[in-house]
């Protein structure tokens, strides 16, 4: 962390100084140059007034420039300011100028070095007059070195901004290892203790905003984890206690025919009865299984379309025909025409059925049935009552939950205890409202609604 914010730091400092410099020294040259310009045109408009050898001292010494006024002869007529370490004349002076100038519109603009100072100089040569072929010209040149003065300011000042960026790299490279990367470093520890499986790992709460936004998510993670690892643990205790009763009276049914009743037609029969209920029992519940299995994990194929609600529950109803006749059971309904909703017409047709054989298995004698469909506040409201044995008030929530079956009638049970948690998933499913209402002794009212189309 701390080399690469270094590293950064180093790189901005150069790219600044880079670029800085460039811009410095470009500016600092082309305005001195035309600054020279305007100077030698100022003194060729002066050339041949009577004061203009003052002028050019004057502006020599002004102007901190180098002034010499040539003749082709290669001359010097007049030379005012200078370097003396510098021998101008020789330097400022191109020895094939004139002919330079030939090819020019009588002005030209050039740079020199001087390598031994290593300091430029900005050299501008001006006609002034030309007598019979014989030209005069002004030479007049200016020391670039303040602008390499100034780059050896700034380049000094750049190297106490390095240090400085240096030192808040370092200060900045400690608070976020402190805050950022010490907290997730310890949140990966707490994540891999919660994959090699202890989902009761305390994440730390401290650090960024972020640290802590991903503290909460593994914790809930760990959570959901936890929960559904208590599932598992629950699904598979219960699978097997559910699955060990019927097959143990369908082992002991079968002993009992084997050593026992073997001859005896009607005890043989009665015990076949008994391993034929058992083995449907156990059939529907790996069934339902299966089903719920699907549904929760999303795989049920499923599609939602209008379905009329009258016509689907006067169908399950029918279906029920059989048990109404061999039962004794009377079902009466009171159904709205049409009641449309938008729904899965299988999955629907599921909860009616449990709904419905649940009001049967759980009536005594004189079985009622009463199933009761309208519309009411843009609902399609759904009621199955029955006159059955009724659940206790303390229990009742607790019905929809998977493989919950009221205690009292544990030992005579008839199911397994998955339909309603089945029937609640379904109608979470489509969105729908639902629910139970019950007096013991006295019956049941299941019901659910859903939205009308
Ligand atoms: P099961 O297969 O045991 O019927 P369900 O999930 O359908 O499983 O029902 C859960 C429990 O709710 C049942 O075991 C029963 O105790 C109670 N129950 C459901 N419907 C009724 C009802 N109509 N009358 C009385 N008790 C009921």
């Amino acid at each position: 962390m701390w080399i690469s914010f270094t590293c950064l730091a180093v790189f901005i400092v150069l790219l600044f100084w880079i670029l800085l410099g460039n811009s410095v020294r470009n500016n600092y040259k082309s305005e001195n140059t035309s600054g020279l310009e305007h100077t030698a045109w100022t003194i060729a408009q002066n050339y041949g007034q009577d004061d203009f050898e003052n002028n050019l001292k004057l502006i020599s010494e002004s102007e901190k420039c180098f002034i010499q006024i040539v003749s082709e002869e290669n001359s010097i007529l007049s030379m005012y300011g200078g370097d003396e370490n510098f021998n101008q004349t020789d330097g400022t002076v191109a020895e094939d100028i004139f002919i330079k100038l030939d090819n020019s519109n009588g002005w030209l603009t050039y740079y020199i070095e001087d390598d031994i100072r290593n300091i430029e100089y900005v050299v501008r040569v001006v006609v002034l007059a030309n007598w019979q072929g014989s030209r005069e010209i002004l030479v007049i040149s200016k020391s670039l070195a303040n602008v390499d003065y100034m780059m050896q300011i700034i380049s000094s000042r750049l190297i106490f901004a390095l240090i400085g960026a240096i030192i808040v790299a370092s200060i900045l490279s400690f608070i976020i290892t402190r805050y950022f990367t010490s907290p997730i470093n310890r949140l990966t520890e707490q994540a891999r203790e919660m994959a090699e499986g202890n989902y009761r790992v305390t994440f730390s709460e401290d650090g960024f905003y972020e640290v802590r936004e991903l503290s909460n998510t593994l914790k809930k993670a760990a959570e959901e984890f936890d929960a559904t690892e208590a599932l598992r643990k629950d699904f598979v205790a219960n699978i097997s206690h559910d699955m060990k009763t019927p097959l143990t009276v369908i082992k002991m049914s079968a002993e009992m025919i084997q050593t026992v009743s073997g001859e005896d037609r009607e005890k043989r029969n009665m015990q076949l009865d008994r391993i034929l209920k058992e083995s449907e029992k156990l059939r529907d519940f790996i069934d339902d299984t299966m089903y719920l299995s699907k549904l929760q994990s999303k795989t049920m194929p499923f599609t939602m379309d209008k379905v009329n609600l009258s016509n689907l529950i006067k169908s399950v109803i029918f279906s029920f025909e059989v048990h109404m006749v061999s039962e004794n059971v009377q079902m009466e309904f009171v159904l709205d025409n049409d009641m449309i909703v938008m729904g899965d017409a299988k999955l629907l047709e599921r909860v009616l059925n449990n709904f419905i054989s649940n009001a049967l298995k759980y009536s005594g004698e004189n079985k009622k049935i009463i199933i009761k469909g309208f519309s009411k506040n843009g609902e399609i409201v759904v009621e199955i009552y029955d006159n059955g044995i009724g659940i206790e008030k303390e229990k009742i929530e607790n019905i929809w939950q998977r493989y919950y079956q009221v205690d009292n009638y544990y030992t005579t049970k008839v199911g397994m205890g998955i339909g309603l948690h089945i029937v609640k998933e379904i109608l979470e499913l489509h969105g729908a409202k639902y629910g139970a209402e019950s007096e013991v002794g006295v019956g049941s009212k299941f019901w659910f609604s859903m939205e009308e189309i």
